[in-house]
């Protein structure tokens, strides 16, 4: 039923303007009581312009404001960018979360890796299910894409359906799970689709992309002419390529030895779930070792040159297992996250000094997208055929050309937008009717922090011209105690003269303390002022940097 003051509307938290940390929501009823439902619940993950912070999450007060009408969280699929902050954060929201079984067993298996993490009561949906939450009525459409499990939603509500496609590709021979339900999507063009909510990361690519089956048979191939040991890293949530490994090293007679923790995590899942039906058990990495060079092969993790894991550790014969050796070949079968680049070149650069040999997809069909190029987005929108298409998952190049890609196929309205914009769907015209609090976290050692706070300033601050300390004791009369004490942290020694910068900061402290009338100097909070410009711009005449002063005024 629908009241003539209801509406459909959709608000993206994350997502919309990045890629990575996806968090959508959909609202019905009129404007003061509307129902809400969350789709997906990820990270981003953070580079070196955000030191010593790991992971990006949506900021969720709006959400946290309407918890009483949230009515639950669907997860499309176990990609980090879509339910990564969920451990972290379901706690300030406690809804309900619905999710297929691979995407469940995961969120299980993650909980069980991190002590302490909450209970979370899942609801596991069948593929292709189909249940009721109030207002919305939600089907799953299988979507091809580089994990098992994704799933597309079909909202529908009493003012109309909405697709919202998760991550998805078009593959006819995915490896493992069904390729992308044309059928059902079709079926939904037939029944009439009011919106396109729809994955924008590969619309700045042309044609198709591969299938999952090109690269399974590349890397059959590579791996049947290594010579000596071979080893092949990738996303570790890639099932179909950890499949494909184990087929191709099953034809030539080689054990397949999982190396990384979050690849044993995920193939104890895959195993569970059914996606390595038939696949011979991994080893684990004691065994390596004694294995011929010729009948083995390492799936590893740290396809992102992150520092920590198994390849980053190999390539600086840093393993306590698990060492190349010339002549051995690694295969990169992974793109580069951007933001990832260096360190990536930094692994293969370490390997190519030993004498191994790096195969990357730059020379070899040894990885695919699980995203849609441009001609998947026109097949897909010919299925559907929305009358509104919405932009998201994607950078704002990615989401205009994705626009773009739209309106040439025929779709009359296009709505580009941002984290925090809500979009009225129906009924009526189209459009941005207003903003709700959006932002970011950080996840930052073991705490969850306001991007707003100041303490990543603070971190980039001394990272760029490091700090000076003075310590000084004053007496009630307002006299130096004894001689400050100044302490430098990443801050050069000395001048191009050979002045101690230490010895600048102190002389240009006690010249301020002295030129400051007798009264004044009693109060503390005055003299660490004066003190405090004095030294930085002391220490920026000669350095021309001003770092940060912190001047601790001691009253005895
Ligand atoms: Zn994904
Ligand atoms: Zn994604």
């Amino acid at each position: 039923m629908m009241r003539p003051s209801d509406e459909l509307v959709f608000a993206p938290l994350g997502g919309a303007g990045e890629i990575g940390m996806n968090l959508a929501i959909y609202g019905f009823g009129d404007e003061q009581r509307r129902q809400w439902l969350a789709v997906d619940f990820g990270v981003a993950f953070a580079d070196d312009a955000l030191p010593g912070i790991d992971l990006i999450m949506p900021d969720i007060r709006y959400l946290v404001e309407e918890r009483r009408n949230l009515l639950g969280l669907v997860l499309t699929h176990a990609h980090e960018d879509h339910f990564g902050a969920l451990l972290d954060l379901w706690p300030r929201l406690e809804i309900p979360i619905y999710a297929t079984p691979f995407t469940a067993a995961l969120i299980e298996a993650k909980r069980e890796g991190e002590p302490g993490s909450p209970e979370i009561p899942l609801n596991v949906v069948p593929l292709g299910g189909r249940f009721t939450l109030g207002p919305f009525d939600v089907e799953f459409v299988s979507m091809a894409h580089s994990i098992p499990e994704s799933n597309g939603l079909i909202i529908r509500t009493p003012a109309g359906a909405v697709l919202h496609t998760g991550d998805w590709k078009i593959d006819p021979t995915p490896v493992i799970g069904a390729p992308t339900d044309e059928a059902k999507l079709r079926a939904l063009g037939n029944e009439g689709c009011l919106a396109l909510i729809g994955d924008s990361t590969n619309a700045v690519r042309e044609g198709r992309s591969p299938s999952e089956a090109d690269v399974a048979k590349c890397l059959a191939e590579l791996i049947r002419s290594a010579p000596a040991r071979v080893a092949v890293t990738t996303f570790a949530s890639n099932v179909a390529r950890m499949r494909a490994v184990a087929q191709a090293a099953a034809s030539c007679e080689r054990e397949v030895v999982l190396i990384g923790r979050a690849m044993e995590r995920i193939a104890q899942v895959a195993r569970e779930t059914g996606y390595l039906d038939g696949i011979k058990d991994f080893r684990s990495a004691e065994v390596y070792g004694h294995l011929p060079p010729d009948k083995v092969v390492a799936l590893c993790t740290g396809s992102q040159g992150e520092p920590r894991a198994a390849l980053s550790r190999i390539a600086q014969d840093d393993h306590p297992e698990v060492a190349f050796s010339r002549g051995d070949r690694v295969i990169f079968s992974s793109r580069a996250i951007p933001g990832n680049e260096k360190a990536i070149m930094r692994v293969i650069n370490g390997l190519v000094t030993q004498g191994i040999e790096v195969i990357t997809d730059r020379t070899h069909l040894v990885h695919v997208s699980g995203h849609p190029r441009v001609s998947e987005l026109i097949d897909m929108i010919g299925w559907v055929q929305p009358q509104i298409l919405v932009p998201v998952h994607g950078e704002a190049l990615h989401m205009a050309e994705h626009g773009e890609v739209a309106r040439r196929a025929g779709v009359g309205k296009v709505i580009l937008c941002r984290d925090g914009e809500l979009l009225r769907l129906a009924p009526g015209d189209a459009g941005k009717i207003d903003e709700v609090p959006a932002g970011r976290l950080y996840r930052d050692g073991s705490l969850v922090v306001s991007a707003d706070e100041r303490t990543v300033a603070d971190r980039r601050r001394l990272g760029f011209a490091g700090m000076v300390s003075v310590a000084l004791a004053v007496s009630e009369r307002g006299e130096l105690m004894c001689h400050p004490r100044v302490m430098l942290t990443g801050v050069p020694e000395a001048d191009r003269l050979g002045h101690r910068i230490e010895d600048v900061a102190y002389e240009a402290a006690v010249q301020a303390f002295e030129s400051m009338p007798r009264g004044r100097r009693r109060d503390p909070d005055a003299v660490a002022e004066a003190i405090r410009s004095a030294v930085r711009a002391a220490v920026s005449s000669i350095w021309n940097k001003k770092p940060t002063c912190h001047v601790h005024v001691l009253e005895v």
